[in-house]
Parts: C-alpha cells; structure tokens; sequence
C-alpha cells in the first residue's frame, strides 16, 4: 500500500503530503490517536514515501527496491522500536543514536519508528532529548503515541505533532471488511469503535462468547473462579463494564439500537434500576484498579458474583 490507501485520516495525510511536496520533511513527528487507528501504519508508509526511488505524486511507489525493503522490515536505514513490558530503556536509546550518527546506507533518510514512545523511561526521554535537539540532518525521527500527554513537554514541543482520529463508520467497514465476516459486522463494529488495528488484532466474537460463558457459570452460583489469570479477570471486567453501560443505556432510553452489545445481553437481569447499576460499575471499578496490587482471585470472584447479583434483585 502506499500513504494515500490511509483510510480515514485525511488531516494528518494533508499534512504528510506538505511535507513531501514542498521536500520539508522536518526532523521529528508526533504521531498521536487512540491505540489501533493506524499510527504505525501511516508512519511506515511515510518512511517509505521519503525514501521512495520512484515517487509517484510525492507518495511512495510502493514497487521499487526501497519500498519493498521497507515493507520487509529489510531496509538498513529504517529502523522500528517497539517496547516489551519493560518500556524503553536507556540502552535502546543510545542504539538508536548510533544508527541516527551513521550515514545513511541506501536511503535519502535515515528513519527512526519508536512505537509506545510514552513507555520511555525518565532517563531514556533525557538521552533522547538531546538527540531531538540537534538531530542529524539525514534523519527522520517519528515517535507513536496513544497517550502523548505522557511525554514530556520538551519532547512534545520539539516534534511536529500529528494527531489521528478514530475512523468513521464507513471507513471501518472499508478496513475491516476483508477480514471480519457479514454476520460478525455490527458487533465488532460497535466495539471496535473506529479503530480498526483492534478490530481485526481482537477476537470479539470469541472473548464475548467466553464472557457470556463465565457470566452464566457465575449466575448459576458457581462459587470457585474460573479466570485463569490477572490478565483474564481484567479482560473479562473490561467486557463486564460495556454489558452494564448496556443495561443503562436501555434503562435510560428504552432504546436497543445504541446497544454494543445487542443480542438480549442487556436484559439477563430483568429491567435492574440504575442505583444498583451503577454501584455495580463502580465495585467492579475498584476491584479492576486493585487487580495490580496482587488481589485475591476467589475472594474478587464472590465479590463480583455478589455485585452482579444485586442487579437481580432490583428487577421489578
Ligand atoms: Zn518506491
């Protein structure tokens, strides 16, 4: 693909595009927008744009030597960061310097991709800084970032910042057509919510399946948990929040069509008030906040039974 087949973002496209047709790359990018909308995406096809061999309209070729490089993650002058769990640390800065400092091997510019660049740590952004400030001239430097407000100031304001939005509607169903089935649609759809990279990372149809699953174990009054993990009982609260937003919004409206879930999900618990409702969302808050301070599965497994439970017995 090449910069202009980027679906639904067409103010930072302007501003990719006046930056090659007037040949005033600047030296470093912001690239900002919810996780999934296509920051990473956009960034390598405008590595491949200024790198390009045979331009077509200032965008990339996407045919000649250095676009199919780039494309196979082989080309020796760009080079992509994405962090582990640990974030960024200091060493990996200092690599990425030194690759910047070299000349460039076959491409008019050297590119630097850092994704989650807000997973930097305090001395990383410092060494990081100084490269910012006085960047070598054959260098393109785009951070990614789905929390720019992370990033220090001195970082933000020494990059030309782009911002992404969630796509539209009907830019979604473009993206994600290929991949996601007719029947499926609607669903992933309303819970992607215009960001394509996780509607088709994520299984929706799967985890609500799972979800449905051990909601129904709990309401039978299974008493042992069955999360398998911290990180299964965090997926499973973060799915719990959309079905109780669910009976709110129907509470409210009376209304199914606003639904993200929407195949009878909301009504399992009768019609419940919205007090009850929405103590419901705040206890399983808490306990999704305490989940990283080691909390007791079995005893968060009856708490949460107990706060869906109370839902029930507000049915009328
Ligand atoms: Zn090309």
């Amino acid at each position: 693909m090449a910069l202009r087949n980027i679906i639904g973002q067409e103010r930072a496209l302007k501003i990719f595009f006046g930056t090659l047709k007037r040949d005033r790359v600047p030296s470093a990018m912001l690239l900002s927008g919810d996780m999934g909308v296509g920051k990473r995406l956009a960034a390598l096809n405008y590595a491949k744009a200024v790198n390009c061999l045979d331009p077509v309209d200032s965008d990339c070729c996407d045919t000649c030597a250095s676009c199919r490089k780039i494309d196979a993650e082989m080309h020796p002058d760009i080079t992509v960061l994405i962090p582990d769990g640990d974030g960024i640390k200091i060493d990996m800065i200092r690599k990425i310097e030194e690759v910047l400092f070299l000349k460039a091997f076959e491409g008019r510019r050297k590119v630097v991709i850092i994704d989650d660049a807000e997973a930097m740590n305090i001395n990383a952004a410092n060494a990081f800084l100084k490269t910012l400030e006085e960047p070598p001239s054959d260098s393109l430097i785009l951070l990614i970032s789905s929390n720019p407000d992370s990033l220090p100031d001195t970082i933000r304001s020494r990059c030309t910042n782009i911002r992404f939005y969630p796509l539209p509607l009907e830019g979604m169903r473009k993206v994600i057509s290929p991949e996601i089935r007719e029947e499926d649609m609607d669903f992933v759809l309303r819970l992607s919510m215009g960001r394509p990279g996780l509607a088709l990372a994520g299984d929706f149809m799967g985890e609500r399946e799972w979800f449905m699953k051990l909601l129904a174990n709990m309401r039978q009054g299974e008493s042992k948990d069955i999360w398998a993990d911290k990180n299964a009982m965090k997926a499973w609260l973060d799915l719990a929040f959309v079905l109780l937003r669910d009976m709110a919004v129907f509470k409210i409206t009376g209304d199914e069509s606003d639904l993200l879930y929407g195949r009878g999900e909301h009504k399992m618990y009768g019609n419940a008030n919205l007090r009850p409702l929405f103590d419901a969302y705040q206890g399983l808050l808490k306990i999704r906040g305490l989940l990283d301070f080691n909390l007791n599965k079995s005893i968060s497994w009856n708490y949460v039974s107990a706060m869906m439970q109370s839902l029930r017995t507000s049915e009328k």
